[in-house]
C-alpha cells in the first residue's frame, strides 16, 4: 500500500543532517509509490532542498529565527507541511529536534508517537515501528491506530539516501514569536569522530580498573582508524571520573548504533545496553565468562582487557 511520507528534515552547516538522509532512504522504502516530501527550515534551507536525496518535494522557510531550534516555532512549520503533503507517516530523527516535536505534533494531530524506534516497516501495508523496551532488554514493535503515524528514530537505523534532491520545493511561513528565549550555546569540544556518529565504537568500563586505562582504548581507536572508531565509557566509569559525561553510552546517556560496539570490561546492565543494544554488532571483552554483556554479544572474548586490548591493538595495526 502507497504511503506520503514527510520527513522532518534537520540542517548541519546548511546541508540535511547524515540522519536526515537515512530517514530518506527510509521513506523511500516504505513509500511503494507514494510520496517522500521533507521540511527544512533555517538559513540554507531553499538551497539545501536540492541536496535532500530521496525527496521528491521540499517544504522550506529560510527564516533565521528558525536555526535554534524552538519547539512552540518549528511546530506549526511542520504541521503545515504534514498537511500540505497529506502525509500518513511523518519520520523525524530521536534527536533534540525530534524529542521535543514529536510528542508535540502528536498531541496538536491529535494522533499517536512512537519514540526512539529502530526501525520502521511496512507489514502488509500496515506501519510498524520497533523500540526497545526494558531498558534495551527487548524490543517492542507497534502498530498505529491513528493516522498520520509520527515515530522518531535512532541514527544509523537506515543507510543515507544518495542522489538528487527535491524538484519541487513549497514555502512554508516564517517563525513566529516564541516564548522562549535562548540565551547561549555551550558546544563541547571533542575530538575525533563523535560516538553517535563514529561506525566503531569502543566502550570502556568500571572494569577497567583507572582512568589511564582509557588511553589505552583511545590507541585501540587510533590503531582501528581515527576517521573510524571512537571511544565512550559506560556511567560507573563516568561517575567515577575517569571519562566525560558527554561520552557516556546508554540510559541516561547517548545512545549509539555503529557497526561495531567494542565493549570492554563493561558488565552489559541493562541501563547500559538501553544505549548500545542497536549496534549492528557487539564484541565484548571481559574477564568473567557469565558477564551479561556476553549475551548481546556476536563474539566475545573472556580474559583480562589488560592482555587483549594491547593484542588488538596490534592486529588492527597489521591492518
Ligand atoms: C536510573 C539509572 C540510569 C543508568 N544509566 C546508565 C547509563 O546511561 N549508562 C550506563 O552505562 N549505566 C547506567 N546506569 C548504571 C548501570 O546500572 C550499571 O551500574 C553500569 O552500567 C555498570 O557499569 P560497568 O559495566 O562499567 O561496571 P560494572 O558493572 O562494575 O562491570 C565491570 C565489568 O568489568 C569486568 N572486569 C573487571 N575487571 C576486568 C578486567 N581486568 N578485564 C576484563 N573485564 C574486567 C567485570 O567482570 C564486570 O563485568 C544507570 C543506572 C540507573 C539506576
Amino acid at each position: 500500500m502507497p504511503h506520503n511520507i514527510l520527513v522532518v528534515g534537520e540542517l548541519d552547516g546548511g546541508t540535511p543532517s547524515s540522519t536526515t538522509l537515512e530517514l530518506l532512504n527510509g521513506a523511500q522504502g516504505l513509500a511503494g509509490g507514494g510520496s517522500v516530501s521533507v521540511s527544512l527550515l533555517g538559513t540554507g534551507a531553499s538551497a539545501a532542498a536540492a541536496q535532500a536525496a530521496g525527496a521528491s518535494k521540499a517544504f522550506v522557510s529560510d527564516d533565521a529565527n528558525y536555526d535554534t531550534f524552538r519547539g512552540e516555532q518549528w511546530l506549526p512549520a511542520v504541521q503545515a507541511a504534514v498537511e500540505q503533503s497529506g502525509a500518513d507517516l511523518v519520520l523525524m530523527g530521536q534527536t533534540t529536534v525530534g524529542r521535543e516535536l514529536g510528542p508535540r505534533l502528536a498531541f496538536r494531530l491529535n494522533t499517536a508517537v512512537a519514540m526512539d524506534c529502530v526501525a520502521v516497516t511496512d507489514n502488509g501495508g500496515t506501519i510498524e515501528a520497533t523500540r526497545p523496551a526494558y531498558g534495551g532488554n527487548a524490543q517492542a514493535t507497534y502498530t498505529f491506530a491513528t493516522t498520520p503515524a509520527v515515530a522518531t528514530v535512532r541514527a544509523k537505523s537506515f543507510d543515507p539516501a544518495t542522489g538528487g534532491g527535491a524538484a519541487e520545493t513549497v514555502e512554508l511561513p516564517a517563525a513566529g514569536e516564541s516564548r522562549v528565549n535562548v540565551t547561549g550555546k555551550e558546544v563541547t569540544e571533542s575530538a575525533g569522530l563523535a560516538i553517535t556518529e563514529a561506525p566503531i565504537v569502543v566502550g570502556g568500563g568500571r572494569g577497567l580498573g583507572a582512568p589511564e586505562a582509557f588511553e589505552d582504548l583511545k590507541n585501540l581507536a587510533a590503531a582501528i582508524g581515527t576517521d573510524k572508531a571512537a571511544v565512550g565509557a559506560s556511567r560507573a566509569a563516568v561517575d567515577l571520573g575517569w571519562f566525560p559525561p558527554s561520552e557516556q553510552i546508554g540510559l541516561t546517556g547517548k545512545v549509539v548504533t555503529p557497526d561495531l560496539y567494542i565493549a570492554v570490561a563493561i558488565s552489559g546492565a541493562s541501563q547500559h545496553m538501553a544505549g548500545c543494544s542497536g549496534s549492528k554488532m557487539i564484541v565484548a571483552v571481559n574477564r568473567d565468562k557469565d558477564a551479561n554483556i556476553f549475551a548481546f554479544s556476536k563474539y566475545g572474548i573472556v580474559g583480562d582487557w589488560k592482555q587483549v586490548v594491547p593484542a588488538l591493538i596490534e592486529e588492527f595495526k597489521k591492518g
